[in-house]
């Protein structure tokens, strides 16, 4: 690894110029103490149970220990959020320790929440234990759903306490503090090329993306003006795959900002995340997003091209071809639109393609909005139509409705009408019902981290009962699966969580 320019080896607030990272010191911390390690990603990074028990391994993934000959840094990088500019960002609360190699793979292990850094601007460097819990327990799910995400190691309380809120009577409302580590094979954002376009400096920009490309794209050969256009087009790819899987599966990131865009399309950044309940193409769990509803469901696809545009001007002074950028731009269009056809084909069980698909999904979505249709049963449910039998199919719908005494007799109609195209479009595949089913239960999941579910396993969690953190993990391990003894989780929001959103800070 290149040494940073940035002179300065420590961890005060500035901007850092002509430089990619900065070294810096994690916080030490009052009084660790592990709540949860991910099995599954100790395994992959070549570590056992047993270590995971180990004083040693506490206090490195709470950043009290920095493991000998590793220099744990903060990345630099800037970021369009909310569709304007606004400059240098960079890892204000997430420190990257050192990489392990494993089995042929390499990933970057980071602490989130061990204090400040250069880039930590006004804020404190710091997480608290619900966010925390929100990110640990989604982007291990995520990774089970099969969605390409950054992963999760550990979650633990730091032991201080962490200033997140001032109360109505203007004292202060303190939270537990607490660190995740997580891990990628790179935590690269379209932001860490932005910064260094918005600068001038083409040259620390080419040594970024040679970087990027000899370790994350190196099937792409040699850097060259022609591996820097496969480089764009790829992650092009790379995020059109990754937002089409967040569609079928029902996940609205809620701040896709160019800084929280993964260069290797990954979800990363889990903030004010959350999960369609009812299926609402303009539903967004952004409170600080509610009027323009810009990262909405129904809207992301929208912005992974927007977000792709602000890399493609950041990439130019390297490629200096605009029409080989915006071919690939348009080519997101065509593609998205494809992949997603596919994957809703995959989501109703057709095997087959027919011309009308467009439409038969156009006209779902309208039913599923205008009936306030729970997503994950709909598709579960589905997949018991019989398609001799499309009169029964209201009835097997209708469980996923919110409310099944309200709908007017217009949308019963509807929903009729629809259920009759489905059979007969059901007429053109080969498969049985049984095979279909089948094949509709390992696309459409049965269990998500639905927000009450999440929130519950928080409120546990204040009280000092970490027991729902664990019960949740073991349950969307296996999101495809029927679990019988966990039907409680396959059911509708509860009234009362209808209106809470995600928590990001
Ligand atoms: P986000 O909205 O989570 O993508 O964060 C935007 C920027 O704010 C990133 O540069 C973060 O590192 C930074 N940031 C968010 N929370 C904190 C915090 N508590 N302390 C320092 N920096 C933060
Ligand atoms: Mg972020
Ligand atoms: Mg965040």
């Amino acid at each position: 690894r290149e040494l940073p320019a940035d002179p300065v080896l420590e961890n005060t607030r500035r901007q850092v110029a002509k430089a990619c990272f900065s070294f810096v010191s994690p916080k030490q911390t009052a009084n660790p103490e592990l709540l949860h390690v991910s099995p599954e990603m100790l395994a992959s990074l070549g570590l056992t149970e047993e270590d995971s028990k180990s004083d040693a391994f506490l206090n490195i993934f709470t950043g009290n220990t920095v493991v000998k000959n590793t220099q744990p840094y903060a990345m630099c990088y800037g970021g369009h959020q909310f569709g304007s500019w606004a400059g240098q960002l960079g890892d204000g609360r997430a420190i990257n320790l050192f990489e392990v190699k494993h089995n042929t793979k390499f990933w970057a292990v980071q602490l989130k929440g061990a204090g400040i850094t250069p880039y930590s601007r006004t804020a404190d460097g710091l997480a608290v234990l619900r966010s925390s819990i929100r990110e640990y327990l989604c982007s291990e799910a995520m990774h089970h759903l099969g969605v390409p995400t950054t992963r999760a190691l550990t979650l633990a309380l730091s032991g201080d306490k962490v200033l997140r809120d001032v109360m109505y009577d203007g004292n202060p409302a303190y939270e537990k503090g607490a660190i995740v580590s997580r891990v990628s094979p790179s935590f690269l954002r379209f932001g860490n090329y932005e910064i260094l376009a918005a600068r001038q400096d083409t040259h620390t920009l080419k040594t970024l993306v040679d970087y990027t490309i000899r370790h994350h794209f190196s099937h792409l050969g040699q850097p060259s003006k022609q591996t820097y256009i496969q480089f764009f087009s790829e992650v092009s790819q790379r995020t059109i795959q990754m937002i089409v899987h967040w569609q079928r599966v029902g996940f609205v990131h809620g701040v896709m900002n160019t800084d929280n865009m993964s260069i290797l399309g990954l979800t990363i950044d889990y903030g004010p995340y959350g999960w369609l309940d009812d299926f609402n193409l303009s539903w967004t769990p952004n409170t600080t997003d509610s009027q323009h509803k810009r990262y909405r469901y129904g809207n992301q696809p929208n912005i992974g091209l927007w977000n792709l545009y602000q890399l493609a001007n950041a990439l130019f002074p390297l490629i200096d071809d605009a029409e080989a950028l915006e071919s690939i731009l348009n080519q997101y269009k065509t593609d998205f639109e494809t992949q997603s056809l596919q994957m809703m084909r995959y989501k109703l069980g057709l095997e087959k393609a027919d011309e009308k698909d467009y439409l038969l999904i156009q006209d779902l979505e309208d039913n599923l909005q205008q009936s306030e249709t729970d997503m994950t049963i709909f598709f579960r449910s589905l997949a018991d139509f019989k398609k001799a039998n499309p009169s029964e199919g209201l009835k097997i719908v209708a469980e996923s409705f919110y409310n099944p005494t309200a709908i007017s007799d217009v949308i019963k109609q509807n929903w009729n009408d629809w259920l009759m195209r489905y059979a007969s479009r059901l007429q053109l595949e080969t498969a049985t019902d049984e095979a279909r089913k089948k094949q509709m239960n390992t696309t459409n999941p049965k269990y998500v981290l639905r927000n009450y579910m999440a929130q519950l396993a928080i409120d546990a969690a204040d009280k000092g009962d970490y027991n729902l953190i664990d019960e949740l993990f073991q349950l969307l391990k296996k999101p495809y699966a029927e679990q019988p003894q966990n039907e409680k989780w396959f059911a509708k929001r509860p009234d009362w969580a209808r209106h809470k959103v995600g928590c990001s800070m």
